[in-house]
């Protein structure tokens, strides 16, 4: 009786290989190979593709604003207190009728207070 993990010739009664020590019931071991690996790749590629666009699908069926990738400033006006981020077409000057206070765009650090 063969070993089904590394083909030693064994007793017909032997229940465990005389060579590699493994139980000579069990199915032999199984061990992805290269097809196995682009199968199991594709398949994942494929549900990854099929999932982006599904989103991007479902994406477009919302109504405007939520459509777009680039939220426009009227929609986030608190977005106007970080000038970092934003283009320079998007910043438009407060309204004059409320001067707001000159905002620093870097709080300043609180001071470290020792014992
Ligand atoms: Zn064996």
């Amino acid at each position: 009786m063969k070993c089904p993990n590394c083909n030693h010739d064994n007793k017909d009664k032997a229940k465990i290989c005389k060579k590699c020590g493994r139980e000579m019931s069990l199915p032999p071991a199984w061990f992805p190979d290269a097809k196995w690996h682009l199968k199991t790749l594709g398949i994942i590629y494929v549900c990854v593709t099929a999932f982006y666009y599904t989103v991007t699908f479902l994406l477009k069926q919302l109504p405007k604003p939520y459509d777009i990738r680039k939220i426009p400033i009227e929609v986030t006006p608190w977005l106007r207190k970080g000038p970092k981020y934003l283009e320079e077409d998007q910043l438009t000057p407060p309204p004059e009728s409320s001067p707001a206070p000159a905002a620093s765009p870097m709080p300043s650090p609180p001071s470290p207070s020792h014992p």
